[in-house]
């Protein structure tokens, strides 16, 4: 793993002092205050399809969508808004490199 900014401390000192944005919950938060409940997310996407219990075929007509149900393949809620069902650490756009 590459340690960046190793030899650019001094400079950098500033920015690391500033929050970040997690891109996982899209908060903006302080990395020395970032531990493993600070993040609450989905792990999996938000997506439109049948749910995977909803296993009875039907047909669908002309003017239905084209699935049964919009929700997060992790955890079945249906709320685009619905608070995550799992707890991390917050990841911020420059941790992952
Ligand atoms: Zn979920
Ligand atoms: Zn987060």
């Amino acid at each position: 793993m590459e340690q960046n900014g190793e030899g650019k401390m001094e400079l950098t000192k500033e920015k690391d002092k500033k929050n970040k944005i997690c891109k996982r919950c899209k908060v903006d938060y302080s990395p020395s205050l970032n531990d493993p409940i600070s993040c609450r997310f989905h792990p999996s996407f938000f997506v439109c399809r049948r749910h995977d219990d909803q296993k009875r075929y039907y047909e669908l007509g002309p003017d239905d969508p084209p699935y049964a149900a919009k929700f997060y393949d992790c955890c079945g809620a249906e709320d685009p808004e619905a608070s995550g069902c799992t707890t991390g650490f917050h990841v911020s756009y420059d941790d992952d490199q």
